[in-house]
């Protein structure tokens, strides 16, 4: 399958790569590692004019331990360098395992972090070639107001599939974003939208930078289920956070991924455990909470009971190792 023709630009410095996204306006799209962008230009989900690549800017590419104990990673770090990074797999566990876990070698060599923070939601009917896309009407994502995932939806259901947003989450990330006019940090818990289109916080001529973690705090864990590894997005991930001892947490985080268009909080799940400390009952009772929290599940990829019956598993596997990990 051919790319649809662009224009080309690798900006030096950042300053000159804002520049060309304000210059550029809607003409311009962001590319770093590739990864996933070249594939929906193929299917002409994408069609830019002019293609702003920011992978000779240096500073995006460092990861930097901050004076407070945090760290920061610029958004251009490839996800081998992360996976690579004695620091992070130190500090960050869960998230050294997330990124560990995305695509095979050959994709974390190009994948970056800005990528996949801001990698874009999927969805069966539309992530295809243009030709099959033709057999039936248009959607959200295309040109048409119709979702196929759900017929009376108002809005887009494609799925939010990023590895790393759960748990950037879950150790109370945020990001920095730059344009033109300055820069501003957003939590990443306030990052996504629950709409498959519009599904970032992000503006117009805006560009993920960095990323900064705060220092560690309690444990957490990351789980996921793909059909294949190395090959397939995952049908549920799930990050969990504790802080403070098993009987007596003082803070607790869950939260599922590739369940919608957005990372979900799983706040009842989270106050079970909160109220009952970390036990067989309460992880029992918090995994059915997550299951019946989920509501109108997106039936993308695996059908919704199973995916129901997913989560379950996953919070309940996941709480268990949490729990056993040492204080
Ligand atoms: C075989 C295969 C398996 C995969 N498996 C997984 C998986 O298991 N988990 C997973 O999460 N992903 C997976 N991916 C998707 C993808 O490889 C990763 O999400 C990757 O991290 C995307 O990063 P990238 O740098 O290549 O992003 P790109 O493809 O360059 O960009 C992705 C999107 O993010 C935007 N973007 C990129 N950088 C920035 C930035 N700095 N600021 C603002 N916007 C930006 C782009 O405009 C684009 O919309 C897989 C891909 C393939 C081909």
């Amino acid at each position: 399958m051919q790319l649809p023709e662009f224009e080309y630009l690798r900006p030096k410095t950042l300053a000159e790569g804002l520049a060309a996204l304000a210059e550029h306006g809607p003409d311009a799209t962001i590319m770093s590692g590739g990864s996933d962008l070249l594939i929906n230009m193929k299917f002409r989900l994408d069609t830019p004019k002019y293609l702003v690549s920011f992978n000779a800017v240096q500073e995006m590419k460092a990861i930097e331990p901050q004076a407070d104990g945090g760290l920061s990673l610029g958004a251009g770090c490839t996800l081998t360098q992360l996976a690579e990074s004695e620091v992070l797999a130190e500090k960050y566990p869960a998230l050294h395992q997330a990124l560990f876990s995305v695509g095979s070698k050959h994709v974390r060599n190009a994948a970056t972090l800005g990528g996949n923070i801001c990698l874009d939601t999927r969805c069966w009917y539309t992530n295809q070639s243009e030709n099959w896309r033709e057999t039936r009407d248009g959607c959200f994502k295309t040109d048409n107001e119709l979702c196929h995932v759900i017929k009376s939806a108002d809005k887009c259901h494609a799925i939010n599939s990023s590895d790393s947003a759960p748990v950037l989450i879950v150790l109370d990330a945020s990001v920095t974003l730059a344009s033109v006019n300055g820069t501003r940090d957003v939590p990443v818990s306030e990052f996504y939208n629950n709409d498959g289109v519009d599904h970032t916080v992000m503006r117009q001529g805006e560009i993920l930078v960095g990323v900064t973690l705060p220092p560690p705090k309690g444990r957490s864990v990351y789980a996921k289920l793909a059909q294949r590894d190395g090959l397939d997005f995952a049908s549920g991930t799930f990050a969990a956070g504790i802080v403070g001892s098993n009987e007596k947490p003082e803070s607790v985080c869950l939260v599922m991924g590739s369940v919608g268009p957005e990372p979900k909080v799983l706040a009842d799940s989270a106050a079970i455990i909160k109220a009952s400390g970390l036990n067989e009952e309460s992880i029992e009772t918090a995994a059915l909470a997550a299951r019946a929290s989920l509501g109108e599940v997106t039936n993308l990829f695996t059908p919704s009971g199973y995916k129901r019956r997913l989560v379950k598993a996953l919070v309940k596997d996941a709480l268990g190792e949490l729990r056993d990990l040492q204080v």
